[in-house]
């Protein structure tokens, strides 16, 4: 039985007179890859960013996984597991493809980002008494604290605030307090920053961007560019995943292959994919389900067969 991940309730929404979305409902199913078509103008971005919650509609629901997220913010969906990709893709040009990946971790302030700090707290909890224990640091401590004891066997009351005896304490508290929060603290991002790169490593084998990980953005195809925002997406564990015309301006070697990797990470990670496309030469052989658009409706809806064989499909793409 499908489930459904995403349902757009009749959404509207509205520039100035213009009604760029009316009244549109679709329901996407969980794990499969819907394609959403429609002549230039028809709506289909606008409907990703009122998804992704660039754009709050004007009226109508977003429901995602059961919940209403009408209008929450695109980090919060971004946490949530919605992740998007831009019809130009927006990358950081100077930084490499391992690099891009790992800033959209950073920036996820969501579930990966406490899972990883749990695991490593766990490790530090275990660890937090041993540098008291067995380093010089600790043996510091306690010198430190015998001189404290010693200050109060001390018989001329006078003598304990020796500032030499203040001081030396001091150092030896303050040497010996430190190691145990370096110890404590450091792994945490260390663990963090490998956990990080060994996920990075991994969707980078997934989309086949293994070999260009140290390269800049900016030296990218046009193709490896749409793959590496999708591995952007990626790392924020996103389940939803919605991709603004992934192969535009893409030779269709590459493009074909954008789509067999898309098929991939349906299968191999259950996510879930809503991609705008307007090349229907390359995107049908891949695709579960289709929705056409038109001026701001839904006009069909079904298996890519049904849909394009729709009467008002065929209009308006003739039309239009
Ligand atoms: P598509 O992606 O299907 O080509 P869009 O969703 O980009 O279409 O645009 C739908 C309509 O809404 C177009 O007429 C477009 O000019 C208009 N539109 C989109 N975004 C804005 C905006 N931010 N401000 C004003 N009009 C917009
Ligand atoms: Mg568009």
């Amino acid at each position: 039985m499908p489930q459904t991940i995403l349902s757009v309730r009749a959404v509207t929404k509205s520039f100035g007179n213009l009604l760029a979305l009316d009244a549109i409902s679709i329901d996407v199913e969980e794990r499969k890859v819907s394609i959403l078509v429609g002549p230039n103008g028809s709506g289909k971005t606008t409907l990703i960013n009122v998804i992704s919650g660039l754009y709050e509609p004007d009226t109508g629901k977003v429901i995602y996984q059961g919940k209403d997220v009408s209008g929450l913010p695109p980090y919060k969906l971004y946490s949530m597991g919605v992740a998007r990709t831009f019809q130009i893709p927006a990358l950081f040009w100077r930084l490499t493809v391992l690099e891009n990946l790992l800033v959209a971790e950073k920036g996820n302030p969501g579930e990966s980002f406490l899972k990883a700090f749990d695991i490593v707290g766990l490790k530090s909890w275990q660890n937090f008494f041993r540098p008291w224990r067995d380093t010089s640091s600790g043996w510091m401590l306690i010198r430190g604290l015998k001189s404290v004891k010693a200050k109060f066997r001390v018989k001329k009351p006078a003598k304990m605030l020796d500032p030499r005896r203040i001081a030396s304490f001091a150092i030896y508290f303050l040497g010996a307090s430190m190691k145990p929060w370096i110890d404590f603290f450091t792994p945490a991002w260390e663990d963090r920053e490998k956990h990080a790169t060994r996920k990075a490593a991994r969707i980078l084998r997934l989309l086949g961007l293994s070999r260009v990980w140290n390269q800049p953005a900016y030296s990218l195809s046009g193709g490896q560019m749409k793959l590496v925002e999708i591995g952007r997406a990626l790392m924020t564990d996103a389940k939803l995943l919605l991709l603004d015309e992934p192969v535009s301006g893409v030779n269709p070697t590459l493009a074909h292959e954008i789509f067999a990797r898309i098929l991939r990470l349906r299968d191999e990670l259950g996510l879930t994919f809503f991609i705008v496309e307007h090349r229907l030469d390359i995107a049908l052989k891949y695709v579960d389900h289709m929705f056409a658009m038109s001026l701001g409706r839904v006009i069909a809806s079904g298996s890519p067969d049904v849909v394009l064989n729709d009467q008002r499909v065929i209009e308006s793409y003739l039309g239009g």
